[in-house]
């Protein structure tokens, strides 16, 4: 039997009328203190902040923080008077929450399509392009409805042609009661894109937003209008990248699965200073069982590890120090053993005695994949060893985080974070879930 006879042109034109390619970003809504809110209904509607690590900076804000002028990233201390005269409530930040938080809104993200981009912790790119067009906002309205109902966390989704576009519809969605924008199927966006200003366009940051005012571009109409000769004469093709993205012609692409990451990096600054060796070798020992958990859960190995230890940039000048050191494993590894003892041996050839260290870190690199990685030298004492690492995860998962650890780790851990304001809750940990009173 003979099928209908189209034109290849036909063809083309047929299913792009009804499924052009569609990005959506899905973004949490003030995601740290959506989190914390998740538990504690008695902060509907309050102002709500949460503190980066140590207790340092705002990082999320509710509405009803923004509203009385707090402003993203302001120092604790400078805001203190407002949020004291407004009875903001303030929480430390509690990254083992939001990090199970953000991983069920993947997983509920990932039921809509496989093809999808964990942008951040509480960002996504999706890829609808398998929808019908003109059900796109539907769509959306979908996912941000079952994302609300399954986890609890409410979002705002922007859908477009390309992934810039796509961030311009999220910022539109973020101000609209819907939470959901799709620029899909509209003809002209310029009267949209000329609102958007500069450098909230994704990918300007302040030095190009800085080149861009100089050059009288103030808005994403016009650097999307803006000759291709031109951009690329006096930018880079980062730029132009981004004008063609603008234009709605898909240059930057879904980075998924199996582009995994290449490096992990576990890093933090001391809750006070530090100077002796036991404790900066507690510090390095607990971030290496961290990355190497990590890696482990992402069935990844490491080619190598980088130590690094430094004083704060802020002292005395003649006083700073800083410095790193990378070893490279003989096999690459996600041991946890294996990969203390080398963190030791290099922090042991980078300290110096008589400085107050500020922050310390580890950074695991060249990963791969470990069934990939297997090789005539794997032997059964590498097969024990992987089991050993999996009881240990698993009796972490169940029983809560560094159940079992190494001695090395510490068991004080005085150089741990300030964290005087957490909610201490850990989803992944029976013992600090919430507790709920029948009544
Ligand atoms: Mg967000």
């Amino acid at each position: 039997m003979m099928s209908p006879m189209y034109s290849s042109g036909e063809l083309s034109l047929m299913s792009s009328i009804q499924h052009t390619k569609k990005i959506a970003l899905v973004d949490c809504n003030s995601f740290y203190v959506s989190c914390e809110k998740l538990f504690n209904p008695k902060l509907r509607n309050k102002p709500v902040v949460v503190l980066s690590n140590n207790d340092g900076c705002i990082i999320s804000r509710s509405n009803e923080a923004k509203a009385l002028g707090i402003k993203m990233g302001e120092p604790y201390f400078k805001a203190k008077n407002i949020i004291i005269k407004n009875k903001v409530h303030v929480f430390s930040s509690n990254y083992a929450l939001y990090g199970d938080l953000s991983r069920r809104v993947m997983r509920t993200l990932k039921r809509f399509n496989s093809k999808i981009e964990i942008y951040s912790i509480d960002e996504a790119f999706l890829d609808l392009s398998d929808f019908p067009d003109n059900e796109a906002e539907d769509v959306g309205k979908e996912i941000r409805s079952i994302v609300l109902q399954w986890t609890g966390i409410p979002t705002s989704i922007g859908i477009a042609k390309t992934k810039t576009l796509s961030k311009v519809a999220n910022h539109i969605a973020k101000k609209i009661k819907s939470g959901v924008t799709s620029l899909i199927g509209i003809e002209n966006i310029d009267s949209i894109l000329e609102k958007i200003e500069i450098n909230d366009i994704w990918g300007v940051g302040k030095q190009l937003t800085k080149f861009y005012h100089k050059n009288g571009i103030y808005n994403a109409k016009q650097l999307k209008n803006i000759s291709n000769t031109w951009i690329k004469k006096s930018s880079n093709v980062l730029s132009s990248r981004t004008a063609m993205e603008l234009r709605g012609i898909s240059c930057i692409p879904l980075e998924t699965k199996s582009s995994k990451r290449k490096s992990c990096v576990v890093s933090r600054s001391f809750g006070k200073r530090v100077e002796n060796f036991q404790e900066l070798k507690e510090s390095v020992t607990s971030y290496c069982l961290n990355g190497s958990e990590k890696i482990r859960s992402e069935s990844l190995v490491a080619k190598s590890i980088t130590v690094f230890v430094r004083t704060s940039p802020f002292q005395n000048k003649g006083i700073y120090y800083s410095k790193s050191k990378t070893i490279y494993f003989p096999i690459a590894t996600n041991n946890s053993i294996e990969i203390v003892k080398t963190a030791l041996a290099a922090l042991k050839e980078i300290f110096k005695k008589g400085y107050q260290y500020q922050k310390t870190g580890i950074t695991l690199s060249g990963l791969s994949n470990s069934q990939e990685s297997k090789n005539l030298f794997s032997s059964i004492k590498d097969i024990k060893i992987e089991n050993l690492m999996k009881s240990i995860d698993n009796t972490n998962y169940k029983y809560g985080r560094s159940t079992l650890s190494l001695a090395e780790a510490g068991i004080n851990k005085r150089w741990n974070m300030k964290r005087n304001y957490s909610s201490k809750i850990d989803t992944a940990n029976f013992n600090s879930l919430p507790k709920i009173k029948a009544v």
